[in-house]
């Protein structure tokens, strides 16, 4: 399947992702050394395929390819699950490549978070998955869908191992319990540095039981495990069917448990119906506080929309929000997805999201996307006056509507008004004579000039072919 321009974006911003991640789980040389030059080219049903220039890199990356696993797993992207890397040489790829992310940007990302954040103590020798910051308390939405579930996050953040032992937080994929999760592990490490907080998924518990059990080393692991404050172990429903994995878990929960260190789990479902698991663990997991997570009701889906634009610093137009929270009714992480995909369009290509491009959006995730009442919207096939062409322009570049018209010779302003004269010529059909009368009485000749002037300019410039691109499509030509 040949990859689209959408889909090189959607990479370049998984990628993104995942190269943050992978940041915060190496050391910095390492990192810039071996990731400077990757991208991510192709997603074949859950395997990336993660191009490198030569066979140098290759050698290097394969070697760290868990670890490239790992990080897109956590980062868990927002249209496909991931099961495998392969990494391929392919030597077109280069440095000032528009498909190689910048990793200088995201090391000083990364060291500038470090800066003000909290890491994780860890008792020796017992691995955790890095809690996240960017999951908290604060930054979670909070609706009728999700209200008992933060209750009860809030309870245990501030009382650790007194108020809910153990928290069980379950519900479909992408709904917020890893979220919740995350952000109790930040609030108690916040609240007290000294306490051992141990985030992990089942996975991660299966397999290092299974290599201590191989080392013989369960007593130690065992004694580490007995060490910490609160354990965390996210999606819990991997555990059925790994019986000796079960069994330490139920030693090691009945450990913490009589010391009173704080347990909490998520699962995809409730605890009796996870029904591979041993009963015993079963009924421990009963014991304590069980919430669920359902889905977003429209208000709590709108209302996330706005906190994660107003996080990125992203203007959006709240009638597309609307859009956007109307359509996605399967997941906030579907919800996150279409938005972080529409701010990558802008971001990359300048291209203004409109409810055309969202619902493109929505339709690669094969949603049947209502458009309600943007029915007529987008139907509308193409303006049709002068002065939409102007209003459009003005919007795009973030200018009065006289300055268009107007006088200005000032570059920032002459070129707009050049492709507003550009557009009325060409997709309009206008006379120059018109075109003048309507651009405060130019001659002909200046017309004339302007939009011969962009032609040549677009052939040259990347940057205004694109601009050019975007707004011919806002206008309905494309
Ligand atoms: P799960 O673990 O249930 O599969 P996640 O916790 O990974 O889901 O949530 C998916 C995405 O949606 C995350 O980026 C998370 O921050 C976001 N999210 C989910 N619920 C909320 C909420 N109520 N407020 C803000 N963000 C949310
Ligand atoms: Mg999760």
């Amino acid at each position: 399947m040949a990859t689209t321009a959408e889909d090189r974006i959607q990479f370049k911003d998984e990628w993104e992702k995942i190269l943050t991640f992978l940041r915060s789980t190496m050391k910095k040389s390492e990192f810039l050394t071996w990731f400077g030059q990757t991208a991510l080219l192709e997603n074949k049903e859950g395997t990336l395929v993660v191009g490198v220039p030569s066979e140098f890199f290759m050698a290097a990356l394969s070697t760290r390819k868990e670890q490239i696993l790992d990080a897109a797993q956590h980062v868990e992207t927002a249209t496909f699950p991931v099961r495998d890397i392969e990494i391929i040489v392919d030597g077109t790829i280069h440095k000032q490549d528009e498909r190689i992310i910048q990793v200088e940007r995201l090391d000083k990302n990364f060291e500038k978070q470090q800066a003000g954040t909290n890491t994780v103590t860890l008792v020796e020798g017992l691995t955790s998955k890095l809690l996240n910051p960017r999951y908290s308390l604060d930054n979670f939405i909070v609706g009728p869908s999700n209200q008992l579930a933060y209750a009860a996050a809030q309870a245990v953040s501030q009382k650790p191992g007194e108020a809910y032992n153990p928290l069980f937080i379950y519900g479909d994929v992408g709904l917020g319990k890893t979220h919740l999760l995350q952000a109790i592990g930040n609030a108690i490490h916040r609240r007290d540095k000294k306490k051992v907080v141990v985030y992990s998924t089942s996975e991660r518990f299966v397999n290092e039981v299974v290599e201590a059990i191989q080392k013989r080393q369960t007593a130690q692991l065992k004694k580490k495990y007995r060490d910490i404050d609160v354990l965390i172990i996210d999606d819990i429903q991997f555990l059925a069917h790994k019986d000796q994995t079960q069994i330490e878990f139920f030693h090691t929960f009945n450990v913490l448990y009589e010391a009173r260190k704080q347990i909490i789990l998520s699962s995809d479902r409730p605890p009796k119906e996870l029904m591979l698991l041993e009963p015993r663990l079963r009924s421990r997991f009963e014991s304590g506080m069980i919430v669920d997570v359902q889905m977003a009701d429209y208000e709590t889906r709108l209302a996330i929309l706005r906190a994660k634009c107003q996080e990125r610093g992203f203007m959006m137009d709240p009638e597309l929000l609307e859009f956007i929270a109307h359509n996605t009714t399967s997941s906030i992480r579907e919800l996150e997805g279409i938005l972080n995909q529409a701010i990558a369009q802008y971001e990359l290509v300048r291209k203004t999201p409109t409810i055309q491009s969202i619902g493109l959006l929505l339709q690669k995730l094969n949603r049947n996307v209502d458009l309600g009442k943007y029915a007529d919207t987008s139907k509308k096939v193409s303006i049709q006056t002068e002065d939409e062409v102007i209003e459009i322009i003005s919007k795009y570049y973030k200018l009065p509507t006289e300055d268009v018209i107007g006088n200005c010779r000032k570059k920032e302003i002459a070129v707009p008004r050049q492709i507003a004269m550009y557009f009325c010529k060409i997709e309009l059909g206008r006379t120059y004579e018109r075109i003048g009368e309507l651009f405060n009485g130019r001659l002909h000749s200046t017309v004339m000039h302007a939009v011969s002037k962009i032609q040549t300019e677009m052939k040259k410039d990347g940057k205004l072919a694109r601009d050019i691109n975007a707004l011919r499509e806002e206008m309905g030509f494309l």
